[in-house]
């Protein structure tokens, strides 16, 4: 059957004449473009605060950052009040951009997510790697680790967010990922609701298929956002069950 219809020749004839625009601010797409969002929209990104809860990386306000000689903020050793009551699976959590309604990430993680958009992928991963600079010491972990999804939920999506991320920050500090040693074992709801709600959700939902690619290993989890922290707490916790000398986390974004 011949696939090709008028109205994919009149999109094909549209996309000549006008061609596609930054998927942030609608602009023309010019030199420093990649992933469909122009070079100035790439630039302007903002930037989660570098300094916070020194477990889960909640962002503190400045005022308790007093660097010591050795320049290292003076709050990098507090935890947030919740850390401080319970320690969390994991040893940190960091994240570079900040997650909102408003803004122009959530657009960017939901256009990679649901939006078909894998191209966002690899300069998304370079932000990654070039906030680490100052919130994750990337060298210090052994493997990347992506947060897996169902098999059925990939299917649907064609591909894993998390995994693509974590491709290009292995690739730009050459570790090793361990694509299918943390797998999803329940298919579960997308997360939604209170901290409490999100815990059941992902109880049970992971396990480690191979934990002898794990054990003693100090592995750094990526994924896209961190929410309430519920997913990567499972995902640790799962992790350092199988023998896992530490977990890292290390998302693209978090809501703040
Ligand atoms: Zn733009
Ligand atoms: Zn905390």
């Amino acid at each position: 059957m011949l696939a090709v219809t008028v109205r994919d020749l009149w999109e094909a004839c549209l996309r000549l004449l006008f061609p596609v625009p930054c998927l942030l601010c609608a602009g023309p797409l010019a030199s420093g473009a990649s992933g469909q969002v122009c070079g100035p929209c790439w630039a302007a990104l903002p930037r989660l605060p570098a300094h916070g809860c020194a477990a889960c990386g909640r962002p503190f306000a400045p005022v308790r950052a007093a660097p010591d000689e050795a320049g290292h903020p003076g709050d990098s050793h507090v935890r947030c009040g919740a850390c401080q009551r319970q320690r969390p699976p994991y040893e940190l959590a960091r994240a570079a951009l900040p997650y909102g309604d408003t803004g122009p990430v959530k657009p960017l993680v939901l256009a990679l997510k649901h939006g078909h958009r894998q191209a966002l992928a690899a300069p998304l991963a370079r932000v990654m790697h070039a906030a680490a600079a100052e919130r994750v010491d990337l060298m210090a972990f052994d493997a990347l680790v992506p947060v897996p999804l169902h098999r059925r939920r990939r299917r649907e999506r064609g591909f894993n967010q998390a995994a693509a991320l974590a491709d290009g920050l292995g690739r730009a500090v050459g570790r090793p990922i361990l694509r299918h040693v943390l797998v999803r074992v329940r298919p579960t709801p997308p997360q939604a609701g209170d901290r409490a709600a999100r815990r059941r959700n992902v109880r049970g939902a992971f396990a480690v298929s191979a934990p002898g690619a794990v054990r003693e290993k100090r592995l750094l989890l990526i994924d896209d956002v961190f929410t309430t922290g519920a997913t990567a707490e499972e995902c640790a916790r799962v992790l350092r069950r199988a023998g896992a000398a530490a977990v890292g986390v290390y998302t693209l974004a978090r809501v703040t």
